[in-house]
């Protein structure tokens, strides 16, 4: 089993939760409709809640949103955190009304004055700040330096905006470098990570729909997590943040950084396939959607690889001549006809998930 050294970080408090030295990486969505449509942005707040999302960031574009604030806060039990750009007084109004962080990119707050104003407001209600830059958005000056919003720029952004935190004396800080260049966002991860130990959020920005997204962003924060960096993570797709959710933990687990509910397991079918795959593996993969246990559940088909893979799950199939052979914990349990192989799937699956 691999053996991770996750990167030293300095522990931070958002919350109910402890990001950074060590603690688990954890997965953030961010909401996807404005405060302002009251009663969606509460649906979906809990949607993403009920899904596992364990940080909630939401949009507070001006002073409009302020009022709905309170409502979001209290309507989940996870962390959230206000993203807010330009206008220093929407960050200490959010955080007046209960948001456990903030997200702000200090060089587009304004003065000093008023970074100085947002740090104090933060120190006073113990909240944490991220820092989120973002490779589409570096500010003139470093463009200018650098001539390209490349890895380099990236981390002298960065670090531009930790000194602006670190001279009011705050260090409840996290770090992201986002950019939708995975090569980009690597390298600029890498190198903010030999020279700070704050915690690090990670992301691959605007990765796509979610097909070509997932792919984005299982190399990009793959890479990184393997490394043993990253406290937190988010999966940005164009599409439902519930999907986000899920693909992040996925990623985790790959990795084997975190468990979280079941891991199906199929084969992709080739020439030598026994049973019909596709519509048992979408049906089981229906079925898990509801199960809470860490189970793993393999659906082969065929004798090559299928007895190994099934008896390794806690549940298996494996395909064989008009009839599939079920494994629970290792033992073959019996042969089943394809009409039988769901519904013993499913019995074999609900009594694991009840134990
Ligand atoms: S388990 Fe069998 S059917 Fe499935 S891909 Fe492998 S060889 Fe093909």
């Amino acid at each position: 089993m691999f053996v991770y050294t996750r990167n030293e970080t300095k522990p931070i408090r958002l919350g109910n939760v402890v990001l950074g030295g060590g603690n688990p990486i954890r997965v953030q969505s961010m909401l996807k409709v404005p405060l302002t449509a009251e009663k969606r942005a509460l649906q979906q707040a809990q949607k993403l809640e009920s899904v596992g999302c364990e940080i909630l960031r939401f949009a507070v574009p001006d002073k409009n949103s302020l009022p709905y604030i309170n409502s979001l806060v209290a309507s989940v039990s996870i962390p959230t955190i206000a993203d807010i750009h330009f206008d220093y007084r929407l960050a200490v109004a959010a955080i007046e009304k209960g948001v456990a962080g903030l997200r702000i990119n200090p060089g587009n707050i304004g003065s000093t004055d008023r970074i100085r104003t947002v740090v104090e407001a933060a120190k006073a209600h113990q909240i944490p700040i991220r820092i989120g830059v973002n490779a589409g958005s570096l500010d003139k000056e470093i463009l200018k330096k650098f001539k390209e919003p490349n890895a380099e720029a990236m981390v002298s952004s960065a670090f531009k905006h930790i000194r602006l935190l670190e001279q009011f004396h705050f260090d409840q800080i996290k770090i992201s470098l986002k950019a939708s260049s995975v090569t980009t966002t690597i390298e600029a991860y890498k190198r903010l990570a030999s020279i700070v130990d704050y915690p690090l959020h990670l992301g691959i920005t605007e990765a796509g729909p979610p097909g070509i997204g997932t792919a984005r962003s299982a190399v990009g924060l793959g890479i990184l997590l393997h490394e043993g960096l990253g406290d937190t993570i988010r999966v940005s797709l164009t599409g439902p943040p519930e999907e986000e959710v899920k693909i992040g933990f996925e990623i985790l687990k790959a990795l084997g950084l975190r468990s979280h509910g079941p891991t199906l397991i199929s084969c992709p079918t080739c020439g030598r396939c026994q049973i019909d795959i596709l519509p048992l593996v979408r049906e089981v993969e229906n079925i898990l959607a509801a199960v809470s246990a860490d189970l793993s559940v393999a659906v082969m088909g065929c004798v090559v690889n299928g007895p190994g893979e099934a008896r390794e799950a806690d549940i298996g199939i494996a395909g064989g001549k008009n009839n599939g052979l079920l494994f629970i914990k290792g033992k073959p349990i019996g042969k089943y006809p394809p009409s039988e192989l769901l519904p013993m799937l499913l019995k074999a699956i609900n009594d694991l998930n009840k134990e």
